[in-house]
This record gives structure tokens, C-alpha cells and sequence, in this order.
């Protein structure tokens, strides 16, 4: 445990309990002038950090990896993964885990720097990042914290005054980043792919330990494990799906154990309704459509499920039927937790068989208008319905929906303050988002800061919103690009 110079820094590496073959110690990169762009306050107090000695320039040398925090050796840790369905081996190429935060609830969560040089694992590329996609991820991250999205969420950003190599020369820069650990479907097919049980194990035992330290005393923990990730990703996409949300590169190594958002890359919100949205530039065949999100959380976890087998029963066979066993539930899972929310964002409390339909009808009629995912649900909260609820289809679904809502006891009141929790009024658009990041890049943080007020607060509902509610004119034909 250390007690750093920086009051508030209270931190362990329990992650380096496990078997050495799971990381690599990394020695800091330095850079030649790192000043500080954004630090969250917010979260640092919530972390027990000191919010004023972040802002020092010992902290900002730490932010930007020049310096260790005394006590603890910086790591990368390795993974696999399958990328696009290729299986590799990999692990961090330009983030090292500088240590777990104990937090004052008692809360273990890994500060991570994204962007702070070459690892052991870097192959080919430099290790570093630029500055607006690591704003980008804070944007968008603390965005989908807005959302109650469980997400890493970021600490700071640092620029390190040094420019990065891309197609053209770029700010290069360092995120801060926390989480409540890195943890990864891809960790366990490192272990796998090694054919090491008892790593395999240990790294099972820990990630039980860490995130369902309830179940360790199960009959099968292994397999409770198994059932408690499905059960997180499967409320955790069905999250996505009910805000647009689209996370565009659900590679293995990109899906976390703790169920929590990882890897701002090439994510971004869907504006018109359209499942079949791809916004990677590299998503030629939209395998990562938003669509096929649920259906990819489900071959990922199938990925995960094969890990396990050897830990599951010591017959193979049997081992092979219990996994199937779990990772039949998830379909159902997901289905329940989708239409929890869609229920919500109706405004109804209870359950009727017909909701599904009721849901799917509105849902097809967006499509075939092309109306804005967001906006659609929005104007259904306020009942401030526009020109396309004018539209025969829309008017006898309106009827429908009325009459449901007729059928439940609660008040219009009651019906609107559910929705009004359940629909946000702004989601990151992706004009307001490139146009805070260019600001960013010649040196103006305030359309960038003003955007961020916006999106910690999507279910606020107030005046000041509404600017941030348009989407942009090019629709869903808005590129993403990972990496960088
Ligand atoms: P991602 O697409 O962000 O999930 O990254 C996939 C892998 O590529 C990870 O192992 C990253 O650490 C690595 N990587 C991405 N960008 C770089 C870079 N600039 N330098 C070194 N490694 C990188
Ligand atoms: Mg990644
Ligand atoms: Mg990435």
C-alpha cells in the first residue's frame, strides 16, 4: 500500500499477485512538456484523491508518465483477442497501469494511462496518442456515466508537448484513466491460448475475487462466473441499444468482465434510426453494426465460455453442456433487459404481452420515416409530437400507446417523470463532438467544456440543452476512426 506524496494516492497493484506471465513491468517514457488539459474533479474526490494536487506538476508528471508513483512498478498487461474474428495475442501497446485506487468506499479501481509510450508489447506502433481522440474518449465516456452506462470513466488528459506521427504531425497526449479493472474476455484467451490451467485459474479466482467475490463459495464458482459476466454484458448491451449507443469495435479484448464500457475508439451515437449504422471506417462488412451488437456480445462471451471449459468439469463433454447451458440464457437476458428500458421509455410500469409488438411497430415506423432515434423518444416525453406523428401509420400507433398507457393506473405525471429517466434529452451528436474537438486542438477548451456540462446531465431537461439536441445534417453517413 503507499501513501504517496500526492495526498489522496492510495494504492495497490493486486494484479501482480497473479502469475508474471499476464504483465510486464514498464518503465515510464518521458516527455518533454506535459501540461495539464482537463482533470475531473469530480471523480478524483470520489477517488479520495486531493482535487488541488492534481493540478501540481508533480501529478501532471505522473499524468503524462513521466514519473512512477513511489512505491509501485507500472505494468502493461498481456491479453489476446479476437479482432474482427482474427484470433492474436496482444495486450497493452500503449497503456500501462500505473495502480489499483482504494478508494475511501473501499472501491478497488485501476488508474490506467492511455498513451504513455511503447510497452513490450507495443509491435509496430509508437505507444502514443493524440489529443483529440483522448479527449474524445473522456467525452464520450463520462457521457455514457451521464447515461448510467457502466463505463471507465476518465480521470485527466494531458498534453505531453510532444507531436505524434499519423498522416499528419498531431498533439500527442495522454489519458487517465480508471476503471474498475482491465480485466478482459481476451485476458482469459491469453490464459487459454497458453494452456496453463493453473494460470487460467488463478486469473479466474482473481477476477471472481475482484468483481463477484459472492460467489466463490458457489458449487462451481467458475461456471457462476461464466453466468454473472453473461448477466452484466447482456444488461450492459441492452443499455447501448436503448440510447443508439454504438460501440464499433467489440473485439474480445474490447468487452470487460466487470461489465463496463471499454475503448473509446471509433463509437459514436446513432442519429437516425437505422439498425443496420456502422460508423468505423474499418467496419467494411458492419460486423459491428449496431444491430449485431447483441449478437456479437453473445460470440464474444461464447469466446469466454471455451476459456473456461477446463476450469467448468473435469469431463469435457460435461463441461461443454453446462457452458451451452449458460450461454442459452443470454438471448433471454438481453431480450428482458431491452424491454425493461423500452418499457420505460414508453412510460409504462407494468408488463402486457402485446408490449413487444407495441415496440417493434414504433420502432419500424422510425425506420421507414427516418426519424432521430433520440429526438423520436424525446417528443414522446414532452408530448410535443412533430409533423411525422401527423402521418396515418404514427397516428394509429399514438392511439395504441395511449390507449396502453390508459390501462395502467399511474398519472400522466408519474408516466412522464419515468420517461423523462429513461429517454435523454442529449446524447454526444457528432457535429457538437468534431466541433468541440477541433476548438480543442487550436487551444479552446470552452465549446468542449460546455458540451461536457451538457452530457453529465442528459435526463435534466433543461433550457440550456436544447441547442444540443439537433442532430447534424449528414445524418448516420458520419465516419469513425480507431486507434490514433
Ligand atoms: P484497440 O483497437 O484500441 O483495442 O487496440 C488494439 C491493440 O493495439 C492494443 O493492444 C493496443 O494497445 C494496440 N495499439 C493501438 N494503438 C497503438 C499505438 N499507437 N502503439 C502501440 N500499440 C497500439
Ligand atoms: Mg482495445
Ligand atoms: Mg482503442
Amino acid at each position: 500500500m503507499v501513501n504517496n506524496y500526492l495526498s489522496g494516492w492510495n494504492l495497490e497493484l493486486s494484479f501482480c499477485d497473479l502469475p508474471d506471465t499476464f504483465y510486464a513491468l514498464v518503465e515510464p517514457n518521458i516527455v518533454s512538456s506535459p501540461q495539464l488539459v482537463i482533470v475531473n474533479d469530480a471523480l478524483a474526490s470520489s477517488l479520495g484523491l486531493d482535487v488541488e494536487q492534481l493540478k501540481t506538476s508533480e501529478t501532471i508528471d505522473v499524468f503524462a508518465g513521466n514519473k512512477k508513483l513511489e512505491g509501485i512498478e507500472p505494468i502493461a498487461q498481456a491479453y489476446a483477442g479476437h479482432q474482427f474474428g482474427n484470433f492474436t495475442m496482444l495486450g497493452d501497446g500503449r497503456a500501462m497501469l500505473l495502480g489499483e485506487q482504494i478508494t475511501p468506499q473501499g472501491n478497488r479501481m485501476d488508474i490506467q494511462l492511455k498513451g504513455s509510450g511503447r510497452t513490450p508489447f507495443s509491435r509496430g506502433g509508437d505507444g502514443r496518442a493524440a489529443l483529440g481522440p483522448m479527449l474524445r474518449e473522456y467525452l464520450i465516456s463520462e457521457a455514457m456515466h451521464g447515461l448510467s452506462i457502466p463505463t471507465t470513466r476518465s480521470l485527466a488528459v494531458t498534453v505531453t508537448g510532444e507531436p505524434v506521427l499519423r498522416e499528419t504531425a498531431l498533439t500527442g497526449a495522454v489519458l487517465t484513466r480508471v476503471a474498475s479493472s482491465h480485466l478482459r474476455v481476451g485476458t482469459f484467451q491469453y490464459a487459454a491460448a497458453r494452456q496453463e490451467v493453473e494460470d487460467l485459474r488463478a486469473l479466474a479466482d482473481y477476477a471472481i475475487n475482484r468483481h463477484y467475490p459472492s460467489i466463490a463459495k458457489k458449487d462451481n464458482p467458475y461456471l457462476s462466473l461464466l453466468e454473472e459476466v453473461i448477466a452484466r454484458q447482456a444488461s450492459l448491451v441492452a443499455k447501448w441499444q436503448l440510447v443508439g449507443f454504438i460501440h464499433g469495435v467489440m473485439n474480445t479484448d474490447n468487452m470487460t468482465i466487470s461489465g463496463e464500457t471499454i475503448d473509446y475508439g471509433p463509437c459514436a451515437f446513432m442519429d437516425t434510426y437505422e439498425p443496420t449504422t456502422v460508423f468505423s471506417s474499418i467496419d467494411v462488412q458492419g460486423r459491428y453494426s449496431y444491430r449485431n451488437q447483441p449478437g456479437i456480445a453473445e460470440w464474444n462471451l461464447t469466446r469466454l465460455a471455451e476459456t473456461l471449459l477446463p476450469l467448468l468439469h473435469d469431463d469435457q463433454e460435461k463441461a461443454v453442456e453446462l457452458a451451452e447451458n449458460k450461454l442459452s440464457e443470454f438471448a433471454k437476458l438481453y431480450v428482458t433487459n431491452w424491454m425493461g428500458g423500452m418499457r420505460a421509455k414508453l412510460g409504462l410500469f407494468n408488463e402486457e404481452e402485446q408490449d413487444e409488438i407495441l415496440v417493434k411497430d414504433l420502432l419500424a415506423l422510425m425506420q421507414e420515416h427516418q426519424a432521430d432515434y433520440t429526438n423520436t423518444f424525446r417528443s414522446l416525453t414532452l408530448g410535443r409530437l412533430e409533423k411525422m406523428f401527423e402521418e396515418s401509420g404514427f397516428v394509429e400507433w399514438k392511439e395504441r400507446w395511449t390507449a396502453r398507457l390508459q390501462r395502467q393506473s399511474n398519472n400522466e405525471q408519474a408516466v412522464q417523470q419515468l420517461m423523462k429517466k429513461h429517454n435523454p434529452s442529449v446524447i454526444p451528436r457528432n457535429h457538437r463532438v468534431e466541433e468541440a474537438l477541433q476548438a480543442a486542438e487550436e487551444g479552446d477548451m470552452k465549446p468542449f467544456l460546455k458540451l461536457l456540462h451538457v452530457l453529465e446531465h442528459p435526463y435534466a431537461y433543461t433550457a440550456e440543452q436544447e441547442d444540443y439536441t439537433v442532430p447534424s445534417d449528414n445524418g448516420n453517413s458520419y465516419q469513425t476512426y480507431c486507434g490514433t
